[in-house]
């Protein structure tokens, strides 16, 4: 068994502790890096959302399960080059890593050769940390304005708090910036964290090693 159904029962919980309507956050499954057969057990107990971080690595293994599995959704949650998106916006139904203006150029000319797109998530570097990507706080009013001026399907806003600092208040900061600019999509919260994202409104939490077990094993 993977620990999916105790992730879902603490979900619950803190949906209720935090007034939260029953069901108002998605879980996300983060499945990558781990070995197929724990991916497998967590379709074969009926969960159909999860999330990767590389464009190739999901590439390699979804197709496969797509073809067993009906009702597959799949969430990008980690970089996307550029020369990446074409095959990005045929596997994912979600796009939460949407971080600089070149990257919202190619997914609006996408879009409208398609006449679809994927959800868009735009990613904020709150921490402001140099390694990390994501718009600044101070630019991501006018990422959000530029996006939905493409007509980009902007569904809210995404972001990773650094490692060594108090994850609330990146979770605050960023449902206020969604909160001035109209957005009710939050995703944020991960295994070590999920519960406190909820309590500051996060509608999508990405959960990975407290599912599937730590990766790399
Ligand atoms: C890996 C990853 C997660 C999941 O991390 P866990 O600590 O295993 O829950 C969430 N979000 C992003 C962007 C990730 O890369």
């Amino acid at each position: 068994m993977s620990g999916l159904s105790d992730i879902q029962n603490r979900i619950a919980k803190a949906e209720e502790a935090a007034g939260r309507a029953p069901g108002a956050v998605t879980l996300i499954a983060v499945s990558k890096v781990q070995p197929l057969d724990r991916i497998q057990a967590v379709l074969t107990e009926g969960y159909r959302i999860f999330g990767e971080n590389r464009v190739q690595e999901a590439q390699g293994k979804w197709p496969a399960f797509m073809e067993q599995f009906t009702g597959v959704d799949l969430h990008l949650i980690g970089p996307l080059q550029t020369n990446k998106t074409r095959q990005a916006v045929d596997l994912f139904s979600t796009i939460h890593s949407v971080d600089r203006p070149k990257l919202a150029r190619k997914l609006a000319d996408l879009a409208q050769e398609r006449g679809a797109c994927p959800e868009l998530f735009l990613q904020v570097n709150t921490g402001e940390e140099p390694q990390k990507a994501g718009v600044l706080p101070a630019e991501a009013d006018g990422f959000v304005a530029d996006c939905r001026a493409m007509e980009l399907p902007v569904r809210g806003l995404m972001c990773i708090p650094p490692v060594d600092e108090e994850p609330a208040l990146h979770f605050a900061l960023l449902a206020k910036i969604a909160a001035r600019n109209g957005l009710t999509g939050l995703s944020m919260g991960m295994s070590s964290d999920f519960e406190t994202a909820i309590s500051l409104g996060a509608t999508h939490v990405r959960v990975g090693s407290a599912i599937f077990g730590e990766r790399g094993l």
